[in-house]
């Protein structure tokens, strides 16, 4: 919190009070001293010019008169039996000065021909010493009254409101909304209070505003968490749905044997070595259409979304090979995996099975007579790349970019969704991971899953 000084504005108003009304009478003082000063002299000159008026007509035998009735204090030229011989002195010598100084004593002279009087003046410096006392005390007295109902208005006025102002300010800073300001004076502070409780008022309306928003917008978050997961559910579905045309397939050879080793035994003319062998062939072909279905079922199984974890990527390319190789039978579609060991990544693996299997589907379909398709892994700083290629048409220059837009498909309508490869690049990057496209040197398109490896996640 900021620093404020030492008992707050009052204080600081008192003291800038105090210095202000100091000031001003001392100035006051100085002035009245001057003025007060200079009228008694005035009148005192008035005085001593009526003397020497008097006194240059008398004779001057009874001159003496005016000092010994203390009309003046020092006296007339050549009559030395009246006054300080001093203060006598120093005028016959003819003072040019007004003032004269004798000892501790200040004069007063006026002179006309022969006539020179001289009044003791330090009365009129005293009146004015004891005036400035007078002027001190009532100054003082002011000073303390103004101090004191100063200190009131400026309370009742200025800190009163402000300090409202600033306790709803740290009100509001805090959350609280609800408390405005009740001290409203009639002036500028109270202009600034009224305008605050508005402020308060608006950003109350604002806040209420913005929570609906929030609340609006967690809801659209949850429905488009809701729509796009049954969009990888009937993506997959979809998938399931084009694996089973060519599982039907698959598993049509296995079950056309079985039905005939079952003539052949059903006949009975065959010895126990030969029953033995084929009852040995169907339990394998047996075994063959359990291994599809179960791989089918596990592809389709609805799992609840899991978090990410290390997952084996040659596990994950294991299973969807086997599925989408079972799909493509009977088409003339050869499947190369190459080296695909390496660190586990960081995916949900039934979701990596899902994309390859929507990668494989997607290599078979672009392989309209037959071909190759080839899946290899390259790990380099921490990350690993997972090509799937194939020696089909490739994707034209002009789609590269559409490719992975929702529903954007070559497909005839009901072979194709349009949806594989938009789930599929969402479900790579939610694992940090990138899928992209280039031309593979197979001649057809090479998609290339990008996924960084579990440790450097775990480490991170
Ligand atoms: P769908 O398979 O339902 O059409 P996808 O999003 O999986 O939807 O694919 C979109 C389009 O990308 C396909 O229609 C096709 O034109 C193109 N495509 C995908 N894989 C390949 C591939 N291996 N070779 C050539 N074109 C491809």
């Amino acid at each position: 919190m900021r620093s404020t000084f030492p008992g707050g504005l009052r204080v600081q108003l008192l003291i800038g009070l105090s210095v202000l009304l100091a000031g001003s009478f001392a100035l006051a003082a100085v002035l009245v001293e001057n003025v007060l000063t200079r009228r008694l002299l005035a009148a005192q000159q008035q005085h001593l010019e009526a003397v020497v008026d008097v006194a240059s007509r008398m004779p001057p035998a009874v001159r003496g008169v005016l000092v010994d009735e203390a009309v003046v204090d020092a006296l007339v030229v050549g009559d030395e039996r009246y006054g300080p011989p001093a203060v006598v002195n120093r005028l016959q010598q003819g003072e040019a000065s007004q003032f004269v100084r004798v000892q501790e004593a200040l004069y007063l002279r006026v002179a006309r021909e022969d006539v020179v009087v001289a009044l003791r003046v330090d009365s009129v410096r005293r009146d004015v010493a004891d005036a400035r006392s007078t002027l001190v005390v009532f100054g003082l007295l002011v000073v303390i009254v103004v101090l004191a109902l100063g200190y009131g208005f400026f309370s009742f006025l200025v800190v009163r409101p402000i300090r409202a102002i600033g306790v709803a300010t740290e009100r509001a800073a805090q959350g609280d909304l609800a408390s405005s300001i009740k001290i409203v004076p009639r002036n500028e502070i109270g202009g600034v209070a009224q305008s605050f409780n508005e402020m308060l008022v608006q950003i109350d309306r604002s806040r209420d505003e913005l929570e609906r928003k929030v609340q609006e917008l967690e809801q659209a978050n949850t429905e488009l968490e809701t729509t796009r997961d049954s969009l990888v559910r009937s993506e997959k579905l979809a998938s399931v749905g084009q694996l089973a045309a060519g599982i039907a397939h698959e598993i049509g050879n296995p079950l056309a044997a079985l039905s005939g080793y079952n003539e052949l035994l059903r006949d009975g003319e065959l010895g126990h070595d030969e029953s033995d062998d084929l009852l040995r062939r169907s339990s394998e072909q047996l075994d063959r259409i359990r291994g599809v279905i179960r791989n089918l079922l596990d592809f389709s199984r609805d799992e609840a979304a899991s978090e990410p974890a290390p997952t084996s990527l040659a596990q994950c390319v294991e299973e969807s090979v086997s599925l989408v190789r079972a799909s493509a039978r009977g088409r003339d579609v050869t499947f190369v995996v190459h080296e695909v060991e390496g660190p586990p990544v960081y995916a949900v693996s039934s979701q990596i099975v899902q994309v390859l299997v929507n990668l494989g589907i997607n290599a078979v379909d672009a392989l309209s007579s037959g071909g190759r398709i080839e899946i290899k892994r390259f790990d380099d700083d921490g990350v690993a790349l997972l090509w799937v290629e194939d020696d089909g048409l490739g994707v034209p220059e002009e789609l590269v970019q559409r490719i992975f837009d929702p529903f954007f498909t070559t497909k005839d309508p009901g072979d194709g969704t349009g949806l594989g490869l938009a789930i599929s690049a969402r479900i790579i990057e939610s694992f940090g991971g990138e899928l992209s496209v280039t031309t593979s040197e197979l001649g057809g398109a090479r998609f290339v899953v990008r996924l960084r490896h579990a440790e450097v996640e775990d480490g991170a």
